[in-house]
């Protein structure tokens, strides 16, 4: 049972593993794959250079997989959770899907970028909506899809964060991290950074607790770990004092 008291200020990191219940598989249960590809080899500014159009393939199966799931019962009881604390809880996700805002939450910040957002690869036009896919050239010769352009000659990329780039709204997420009492992680497995240390910086000053079903590589930093998944814990986890 996590406790809340009324001037207590949450602040929630999720991973992969909030989406798992929803069919949405993680990079780990996966075995880190996609069409044998390792998924650090296609999430990067380096197979964009190489083959944009296979980056697309990638990011068209996540659109496919995430539109066809639903929010879960752990995704809904954050979207409570924050009816209830409002602007005491700041919400953030390393998921790209949209299964948090489908859930009910409003305030969401997406340090990874949002899956059903494009941008330019060139100039600074902003994100845009975009649930378009792309499908693999077939062998009877027709020609797929091109990776569409942007009026100033660029091409359109996921607005996703990929392995070596510096995630978004980390300015943002500092002042929430400073402002927390509780900080709570829920199904990630604290591999990747800079969201790994979001922890180690609050150790100390805030109760810091995780929850999921394996242990994180980062469990050292956690006062209170509750081991299982998201979906069965989630609804009844928080207490308010
Ligand atoms: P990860 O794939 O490295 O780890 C997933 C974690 O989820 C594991 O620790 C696992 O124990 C846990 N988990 C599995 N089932 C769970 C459940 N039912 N309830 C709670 N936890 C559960 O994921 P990561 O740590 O988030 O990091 C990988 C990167 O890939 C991140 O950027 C991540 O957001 C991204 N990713 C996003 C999605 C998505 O948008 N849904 C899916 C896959 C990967
Ligand atoms: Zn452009």
């Amino acid at each position: 049972m996590i406790r809340i008291s009324s001037t207590d200020r949450v602040f929630i990191l999720t991973g992969a593993g909030i989406s798992a219940e929803s069919g949405v598989p993680t990079f780990r249960g996966a075995g880190g794959l996609w069409r044998n590809h390792r998924v650090e080899e296609v999430a990067s500014p380096h197979a964009w250079q190489r083959d944009p159009r296979l980056v697309w393939e990638f990011y068209s199966m996540r659109r496919r997989v995430a539109a066809a799931a639903k929010p879960n019962s752990g995704h809904e009881a954050l979207a409570r959770l924050e009816q209830s604390l409002q602007d005491r809880l700041f919400l953030c996700t390393q998921n790209v899907d949209d299964l948090h805002e489908r859930a009910g939450s409003v305030r969401v910040v997406h340090m990874h970028g949002e899956l059903f957002k494009s941008r330019c690869d060139r100039c600074d036009r902003a994100p845009f909506d975009d649930s378009a896919t792309y499908e693999p050239a077939r062998s009877d010769g027709c020609t797929p899809r091109p990776v569409p352009r942007c009026r100033c000659g660029g091409q359109i990329r996921p607005h996703v964060c990929w392995f070596g780039e510096i995630p978004y709204d980390l300015d943002k997420i500092a002042a929430g991290l400073n402002d927390c009492t509780v900080f709570i992680a829920i199904g990630t497995s604290g591999l990747v950074e800079p969201a790994a240390s979001f922890v180690a910086r609050v150790r100390g000053r805030a109760r810091t607790i995780y929850v999921g079903p394996d242990e994180p590589a980062n469990t050292f930093a956690f006062t209170d770990c509750y081991w299982g998944k998201a979906g069965e814990l989630l609804p009844n986890a928080f207490r308010f004092d």
